[in-house]
């Protein structure tokens, strides 16, 4: 079986969706928390199992011998990520699956972001479990998809400086999971993914503008400045800190991926951002 965790997820979904393209229903097994979500994938004859990463008994018998396996990094950034990611990767030890492919993030960057995906890759890797690291550069979606503020302040606000941004489609991102979870030859390889095109912030406010008729501007602001601004939005203050560090990190170039194994891997070019923000202004 093909095994996808977060399959109710924004990228899992894309990746179950993909993979029914290819293989029969019933050769996939999507892992949720809340069946009540995947009651759409199981009309299509998708296999649920239910678990959870923090509770590890429910990924007892999970896995088979021989399954192929996409884990998908979780999102509850202060519940201990990396040991919520060695429960799947022991359970997938325990049954002997093929391969274990982990969604990462970008060998370069160092923000306090990637340290939980740092530390996933070296229990994957010590595990001995036979593993493909697919270190996903950012989703154009992280951007687009919260476009409300930019049109009506007129105003991209980042601290990210002049620094440069490979980003991609989540589509793109689940197009080369699908690829390695269906093709041979991974095992073992870390593929550094991301956007064909590396854009900077005043060039994706010139888009925004251009497609909505309005004036958009770039407002570069310090790391601080931009934290406040987000904690003033009421976001909680580690997740704040968490990403006026991307920002930093974005400013030094450590979001630039350009060694075009995405485009590789899915075997067409990366969908443009302009495509992204066309489909988000029409939403
Ligand atoms: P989502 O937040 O949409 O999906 C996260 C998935 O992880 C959900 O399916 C969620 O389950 C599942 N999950 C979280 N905690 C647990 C748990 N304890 N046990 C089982 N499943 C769990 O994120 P995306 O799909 O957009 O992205 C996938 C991952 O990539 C993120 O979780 C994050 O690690 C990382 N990421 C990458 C970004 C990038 O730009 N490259 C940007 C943002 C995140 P449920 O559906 O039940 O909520």
């Amino acid at each position: 079986s093909i095994v996808v965790t977060g399959a109710t997820g924004h990228l899992g979904r894309h990746v179950v969706e993909q993979l029914l393209e290819k293989v029969p229903a019933d050769q996939v097994t999507a892992v949720v928390r809340s069946p009540e979500k995947a009651a759409g994938l199981a009309a299509r004859g998708v296999r649920i199992a239910v678990a959870d990463y923090n509770a590890p008994e429910t990924f007892d018998g999970l896995f088979s011998a021989g399954d192929k396996v996409l884990l998908v990094s979780g999102n509850e950034f202060d519940k201990g990520r990396v040991a919520q990611h060695r429960v799947v990767i022991d359970a997938a030890k325990a049954a002997g699956v093929a391969l274990l492919a982990y969604t990462s993030a970008p060998g370069s960057l160092k923000a306090a972001l990637a340290d939980d995906h740092r530390g996933t890759e070296e229990a994957l890797l010590s595990s001995g479990v036979p593993y493909v690291l697919l270190r996903n550069g950012w989703y154009h979606e992280n951007y687009t998809e919260n476009l409300g503020p930019v049109l009506e302040h007129g105003a991209v606000v980042q601290a990210a400086g002049g620094g440069r941004v490979s980003s991609a489609a989540r589509a793109d991102y689940a197009a080369a999971a699908v690829a390695v979870l269906t093709g041979e030859g991974h095992e073992g390889r870390t593929y550094e993914l991301g956007g064909d095109e590396a854009w900077g912030f005043a060039e994706f406010a010139a888009e925004v503008g251009r497609q909505s008729g309005r004036e958009i501007v770039y407002r570069p602001v310090p790391v601080e400045e931009f934290q406040g601004i987000l904690t003033g939005a009421g976001l909680p203050a580690p997740f704040a800190a968490i990403l006026a560090g991307v920002d930093a990190s974005i400013e030094k170039g450590e979001l630039v991926v350009d060694g075009g194994d995405l485009s590789r891997l899915t075997g067409r070019p990366t969908t443009p951002l302009a495509e992204a923000i066309a489909a988000a202004l029409k939403g």
